[in-house]
């Protein structure tokens, strides 16, 4: 399999990232959980499979019980999955994602992106953090060393842009970094096959 995961809350711009990725409109849905519609994609002269698994952390109109239900879902398909998972892109809103993470931390919560991060890493899933909608950040710098201080990742986040912080503004189809980051990974993979 060549398959990449997008995780990220509902919001964050998975679909705009998709559509900047494939370069075509993705039906969406926007149906929460594993909806396994993988949207298949050439990208440099290989073909990959890019499932988005929306919903995860939060789905607004979407009640508690039927949440944790995603979340398992979610959680049980990279499991069964990983061996053929080549890279995750953990989506994030650049203009909140350190309020959000804060504000579960003050009420003794692990943050749900936070959390994602380590089981991705526990899975050796390789992961890229696509900090999006920079456009509405003013002090990036701060905001990546912060986001990198979260996720224990040591700043500054320069040190991590080759493969895992990828600061990108989709909606205006600036989302060099994160093709960088992830084609770092795949070239990996196919190291490792050889
Ligand atoms: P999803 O729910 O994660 O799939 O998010 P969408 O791709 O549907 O995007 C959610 C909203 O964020 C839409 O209104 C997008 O236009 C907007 N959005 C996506 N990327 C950016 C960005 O880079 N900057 C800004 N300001 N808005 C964005």
């Amino acid at each position: 399999d060549n398959e990449i995961v997008l995780v990220g809350r509902s919001n964050v711009g998975k679909s705009t990232i998709m559509r900047e990725l494939t370069g075509h409109a993705v039906p969406t849905g926007k149906k929460p959980g594993v909806t396994r519609k993988p949207n298949h994609f050439d990208w440099s002269g290989e073909s990959f499979m890019f499932t988005d698994l929306p919903g995860f952390g939060f789905m607004s109109g979407v009640e508690g019980e039927h949440q944790e239900t995603i979340q398992t879902d979610i959680v049980h398909y990279l499991e069964d999955n990983a061996e053929g998972i080549l890279a995750a892109v953990l989506v994030v809103d650049g203009k909140s994602v350190i309020d959000i993470i804060d504000r579960h931390s003050e009420r003794g919560n692990i943050p749900h992106d936070v959390e994602m991060f380590h089981f991705l890493e526990e899975l050796d899933i390789p992961v890229v953090v696509a900090v999006n909608k920079m456009d509405k950040v003013d002090d990036k710098d701060q905001r990546l060393n912060d986001l990198c201080d979260r996720l224990g990742l040591f700043p500054p986040w320069q040190q991590w842009q080759d493969d895992t912080i990828a600061p990108i503004t989709a909606k205006k189809g600036r989302i060099n970094s994160l093709r960088e980051a992830l084609s770092h990974h795949l070239h990996e993979a196919k190291r490792d096959d050889l």
